[in-house]
C-alpha cells in the first residue's frame, strides 16, 4: 500500500469492527467519492473492549461484509489477524488524552480509547491513507483519533461523517443485531430523548435538561449510563449557559446491549 502511496495515488481508509451496515457503507461511499484508492478494515479489536462478554457477543458476518464492500465498490478489504495487528514488537504510542480521558466514554469505559489508539495507530502506520473516514455517532472517539493526528504530526486527513439512522430515528448499529423487535421499537426512545434536548432547549438551561431527561429514562425500558450535556470543542460539562457548539451525548442499556448516540443541540 504505501508503495501505492508513494506513487501519488489518493488512499482512503475506513476501519472498522464488521457486521456493516448502511451507516459504515456512508463511510465507504465518501471515500470512494474522494479517493482513488479505498480499504475497508474490519478488525474487532480485543484491546478496546473493557467487558470480555460485550468483545465475545460482538457479530461477526465476513460474508455478509465482503458482498456489501463488493457491491459497494470497494477495492480492498483488509481482514487482520491479531497477531499481525499485535506484533509481540508492537509498542502503542503515549499519548495525553486530557479530558478525553475522564468523561463519558473515557470515564465509563477505562482502557478503551488506549485500545482505540493503539490500533487506529497501527492500522495508519501500515497503511498510510490519505484520508480517513469516522462517524460522529462516535464523536468522542473522533475527537482522540484527532487529537493524536495533531500530537504526533501524523500525515492523514480525518474526515466525519454524520450519523445514519433508521427510519424511527434509531442509529444504525452493529449491536442493533443483539436487539429483538420489541427492544428495537423501545430502542427509538433514544432518538427521542435527543429531539426532545433539541426543543428544550430554545428555553431551559443544560442543568435543567439534564434533569429532565435523566427522570425521562428512570421511567422507561433503557438504564442510563450517562447523559452529558458538553461543549463539543472543549468536552466541559455545560451548566446554566449553553455554548453555539453544545452536543447532547447519551449512552443507554437496553438489556445487556449497550447503545451510544449523541445531536448537536443547535
Ligand atoms: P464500528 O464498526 O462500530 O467500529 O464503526 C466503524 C465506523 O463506522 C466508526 O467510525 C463509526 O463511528 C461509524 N459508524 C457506525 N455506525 C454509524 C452510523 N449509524 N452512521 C455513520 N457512521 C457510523
Amino acid at each position: 500500500m504505501n508503495e501505492k502511496r508513494k506513487s501519488g495515488i489518493s488512499v482512503g481508509f475506513v476501519p472498522t469492527m464488521g457486521a456493516l451496515h448502511e451507516g459504515h457503507l456512508s463511510l465507504v461511499h465518501k471515500s470512494l467519492e474522494e479517493n482513488e484508492l479505498t480499504i475497508v478494515s474490519v478488525f474487532v479489536n480485543p484491546n478496546q473492549f473493557n467487558k470480555l462478554s460485550d468483545f465475545e457477543k460482538y457479530p461477526i458476518k465476513t460474508e455478509e461484509d465482503t458482498e456489501l464492500l463488493k457491491n459497494a465498490g470497494c477495492q480492498v478489504l483488509f481482514i487482520p489477524e491479531k497477531e499481525e495487528v499485535y506484533p509481540d514488537s508492537y509498542k502503542s504510542p503515549q499519548l495525553d488524552l486530557g479530558i478525553l480521558n475522564s468523561v463519558m466514554e473515557g470515564k465509563f469505559r477505562p482502557g478503551h480509547f488506549d485500545g482505540v489508539v493503539q490500533v487506529v495507530y497501527r492500522f495508519f502506520d501500515v497503511l498510510n491513507p490519505t484520508r480517513a473516514y469516522f462517524g460522529l455517532k462516535d464523536f468522542q472517539q473522533v475527537a482522540v483519533i484527532q487529537k493524536m493526528v495533531t500530537q504526533l504530526s501524523l500525515a492523514v486527513k480525518i474526515i466525519t461523517i454524520p450519523t445514519l439512522r433508521n427510519n424511527d430515528g434509531l442509529a444504525l448499529s452493529s449491536r442493533n443485531l443483539r436487539l429483538d423487535p420489541t427492544q428495537l421499537q423501545e430502542a427509538t426512545f433514544i432518538y427521542q430523548s435527543l429531539l426532545e434536548v433539541k426543543k428544550l432547549a430554545k428555553t431551559q438551561s443544560p442543568k435543567k435538561i439534564k434533569d429532565k431527561i435523566t427522570s425521562l429514562y428512570a421511567n422507561s425500558k433503557l438504564k442510563l449510563e450517562y447523559f452529558e450535556l458538553i461543549d463539543s470543542d472543549s468536552f466541559d460539562p455545560l451548566e446554566e449557559n449553553w455554548t453555539q457548539n453544545a452536543i447532547a451525548c447519551v449512552v443507554a442499556y437496553l438489556g445487556e446491549v449497550r447503545l451510544i448516540d449523541n445531536t448537536f443541540v443547535f
